[in-house]
């Protein structure tokens, strides 16, 4: 079989670390498989670097941060081989570039277009373990990019896909995908499944364990994805395209995303129109809006409130201040103590009751709702952050209570 594995950054965080992943990669080569690693920047060492540059300069250039962020990789598949080496495995290490990994030239949050996987196979042929540098890889112009914080795991279902890999491994700090975080949650189960649409909102929601430009992949290539544990040789959570449902659950998980910020506009005109200009703008600046809510219109205006991730708040801000002012709009408020907590699951557009389960688990805890929007698969409801953990866990006890 051809197995792609990638271990995150906590993985590989320390030489004695490295040497037990090594064990992991090594006994699934000598079992016979074709193997391609990918690897994270150790422990946190991303978050070093973005230190770094600071210290140097408050706004460097996309470009420069790139190339500065990906080098954290590039130290791992150095020492992750040199590990392998001394156990007497062939091994080599290669860069994004070096297996030919194009994406966009969207410095930091660069897209894959496509991986020319003629080295990647002409190694395999060798029969050699293939290390290779997560989270990066090079534009049309030759210039290194990285895909965004957590990109590894993108670049691992990538590579998968290209290869036609039998199975791609996500090796982390936790045993598998869970109800909710079981870091932070008590009583998170593991799941042994979970759909790629599941998992998909579940990662755009929050959820860190997976990356969500790699599950929307994993989805499009039918790619066999496994999350499993770093420590613990047991089986993880398959993520796939339909699961066999063993127990009756009203919601796979809930997630925590407090990388948000809500935005008012208030005392805008309630005429047809004033949305669309809202919106406009924020569309014409590349500022991405998730919940909106428009009030129920008093002395003929409107309150127009939405959410936008906490690095847009400034320039969002700004930006309804001046449409306030050409709209003849009362005020605008702006919100940054606010998180988003939300329930995903694929049975919920058949089982009636589950959006008002949520709402009495935050009732019952005296949470107030500020916003709420669903889909067919989630309900999300925006909350003072403050209160974000204690909502987690009550509406997972609401839920999963035994
Ligand atoms: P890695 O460094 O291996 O990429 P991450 O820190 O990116 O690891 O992701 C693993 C972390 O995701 C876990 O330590 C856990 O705290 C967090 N997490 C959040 N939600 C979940 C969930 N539903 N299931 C499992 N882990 C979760
Ligand atoms: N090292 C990168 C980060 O910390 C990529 C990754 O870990 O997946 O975001
Ligand atoms: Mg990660």
């Amino acid at each position: 079989m051809l197995i792609v594995q990638k271990f995150g950054g906590s993985s590989v965080a320390d030489a004695e670390k490295i040497r037990r992943v090594a064990g992991i990669i090594a006994d699934t080569f000598c079992e016979g498989h074709d193997v391609v690693v990918v690897l994270s920047a150790q422990g946190d060492t991303t978050d070093e670097l973005l230190e770094k540059a600071a210290e140097i300069n408050e706004k460097p250039s996309k470009r420069e941060l790139d190339m500065l962020l990906s080098t954290g990789e590039q130290v791992s598949i150095a020492l992750m081989a040199m590990a392998l080496e001394k156990l007497g495995l062939p091994v080599v290490s290669l860069t994004g570039w070096q297996i030919g990994l194009l994406t966009d030239s969207s410095y930091g949050s660069a897209r894959i277009k496509k991986i020319s996987t003629e080295r990647l196979r002409r190694e395999l042929d060798k029969r050699r373990i293939v290390l290779v540098a997560g989270f990066q890889g090079i534009n049309r112009y030759d210039d290194v990019t990285t895909l965004g914080r957590g990109g590894s795991d993108t670049s691992a279902v990538a590579i998968a896909a290209a290869l036609h890999a039998d199975a791609c491994h996500i090796y982390t700090d936790v045993e598998g995908v869970y109800t909710a975080d079981p870091r932070k949650v008590e009583g998170a189960r593991k799941l042994e499944e979970i759909t790629y649409d599941e998992m998909l909102e579940l990662a755009s929601l929050g959820a860190q364990v997976l990356h969500n430009r790699c599950v929307e992949m994993a989805k499009r290539y039918s790619v066999n994805l496994e999350v499993r544990s770093s420590y613990v040789r047991a089986p993880g959570t398959k993520v796939k395209e339909v699961v066999k449902q063993v127990e009756q659950m009203k919601i796979s998980g809930i997630a925590k995303d407090s990388n948000v910020a809500r935005i008012a506009i208030e005392g805008v005109p309630d005429e047809p129109g004033i949305s669309f200009k809202v919106f406009r703008a924020l569309a014409k600046n590349k500022i991405n809006v998730d919940i909106i809510l428009q009030s129920v219109g008093r002395d003929n205006t409107n309150d127009i409130s939405f959410t936008v991730a906490k690095s847009d708040m400034e320039d969002a801000a700004r930006i309804m201040r001046e449409v306030a002012e050409t709209l003849g709009a009362k005020n605008v408020s702006v919100d940054g103590n606010v998180a988003k907590v939300s329930i995903v699951g694929a049975g919920m557009v058949s089982a009636s009751g589950v959006a008002a389960l949520m709402f009495e688990a935050l009732y019952d805890a005296k949470i107030n709702i500020k916003m709420i929007s669903t889909s067919e698969i989630k309900v999300s409801v925006l909350i003072d952050a403050d209160y974000a953990d204690q909502a987690v866990q009550a509406i997972h006890n609401k839920f999963f209570a035994d």
